[in-house]
């Protein structure tokens, strides 16, 4: 019989309470469903921060002004032998957010130098702010990293957990970032021009090869001559769509996706970097989506990156992100995981999660009532993989559906 180890649940300070009598009847639920990991949200998605951190102390939210969240939560978790992570949502920001206000110019922005809140999604304005991964200084080097190295400092967390170490992707798979700094940097990190003889073009001594591809080792300029007259736009779709050669193939969205896979996992480095140098026996978690390879290309989030720097993997396999019935999921889920078991060989450990909501589209359409069966067999689907531990999203819908009962019955019978 196939054993889940770990049990964990994504949490937000509301779940929890504002006070140490809540936080404890919050943990003691946590408890008797069967969990024995909590994940935290601590940084938030509109930009604030749930601890009263000193180093920014005008990211912190009202309710952490007043209350210590992390330390209760830590004391009630550490009593029960709960493993505990701090959640943080990298790169998706508020616009009212801290960081935004005070340096607007840390946004990822596209081709027209707009940021991700003036998209429209769903018919409706977009709203949040989408900060640069690349750009330093930056939000990574002067925001992130340094938040984490204090969570780390000031609180003996077991783990920090990474979300949104990505870029905007169901948004906008392609259009980010533009900003100055990735318009001067991509064609310096993808050697697109010489420094010493920056406006040499390098043609080929002869082109006597079959492809034109074939003459690609001596370096050619690829930037266009015109290159320094050209707007943003220009600039952009160039960076995009062009060609390393002059009437070669249009190759130049390879670098473009490298460079942001790049600038993803080079976060990933710095991140653990400080909380190990802060905290060595923290671990880092992250939350990632279900395949590698294509969050690669369309997200910057090609997380085989991520070994060393990310010590635990879990997987968001929600049943939003398959197609299909109720069926065909739970045989999409099996397959995924199988898939992430190979991918994930470097890691620690691999965590898949599940979200509770999703798993009830039919029963919300029909106005039926939520069972617990459907989440059991998620349940089951994970534990027959042979994982060593999963995730469930999120303690507040495992509420709102009614299902801790379903939780404790089906850990019950893995652990
Ligand atoms: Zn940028």
């Amino acid at each position: 019989m196939p054993k889940l180890a770990k049990r964990g649940v994504w949490c937000g300070p509301s779940d929890a309470g504002r006070d140490k009598q809540s936080v404890r009847s919050f943990v003691d639920q946590i408890e008797r469903a069967g969990f024995n990991l909590v994940v935290m949200e601590l940084k938030h998605g509109g930009g604030s921060l749930s601890w009263p951190s000193h180093r920014f102390p005008e990211a912190v939210s009202e309710r952490a002004r007043e209350f210590d969240l992390p330390a209760v939560l830590l004391e009630e978790c550490r009593k029960r032998r709960i493993e505990l992570h701090a959640w943080m949502i990298d790169y998706f920001e508020g616009e009212n957010g801290a960081a935004y206000k005070a340096h607007p110019e840390w946004a990822a922005l596209d081709a027209r130098g707009n940021p991700t809140s003036c998209e429209t999604l769903r018919r409706k304005r977009y709203g949040a702010t989408w900060m640069c991964p690349a750009r330093r200084p930056g939000y990574t080097d002067q925001w992130l990293v340094p938040l984490y190295e204090e969570f780390a400092t000031l609180y003996d967390f077991d783990g920090i957990h990474h979300d949104y170490i990505r870029y905007p992707g169901d948004l906008a798979p392609d259009q980010y970032c533009f900003c100055d700094y990735c318009l001067e940097q991509l064609p310096r990190y993808a050697g697109y021009a010489s420094e010493a003889f920056p406006d040499e073009p390098f043609y080929h001594r002869s082109y006597d090869r079959p492809y034109l591809e074939a003459h690609w080792e001596e370096s050619p300029r690829v930037l266009p001559a015109n290159w320094e007259s050209l707007d943003r736009t220009s600039k952009s779709r160039f960076l995009l769509e062009g060609s390393f050669f002059q009437g070669g193939r249009n190759d130049l969205d390879f670098f473009f996706y490298q460079y942001r896979i790049e600038a993803v996992a080079e976060f990933a480095r710095m991140a653990a970097e400080a909380v190990r140098r802060a905290r060595p026996a923290m671990k880092v978690s992250a939350a990632v989506f279900k395949n590698p390879v294509h969050s690669g290309r369309f997200i910057g989030q090609d997380w085989r990156r991520f070994i060393g720097l990310v010590d635990e993997l879990m997987p968001m396999d929600y049943r939003s992100h398959y197609p299909g019935d109720f069926e065909t999921h739970l045989a999409l889920l099996r397959e995924s995981i199988l898939s992430q078991q190979v991918w994930a060989k470097g890691f620690k450990a691999l965590y898949p999660g599940i979200a509770v909501n999703f798993l009830y589209f039919e029963e919300e359409d029909a106005g039926r009532p939520c069972k617990g069966e459907k989440l059991a067999r998620a349940i089951e689907t994970v534990a027959e993989t042979g994982v060593e531990g999963m995730m469930i999203f999120a303690a507040s819908l495992i509420e709102r559906y009614g299902v801790w009962d379903a939780a404790r019955e089906a850990f019950g019978r893995y652990s």
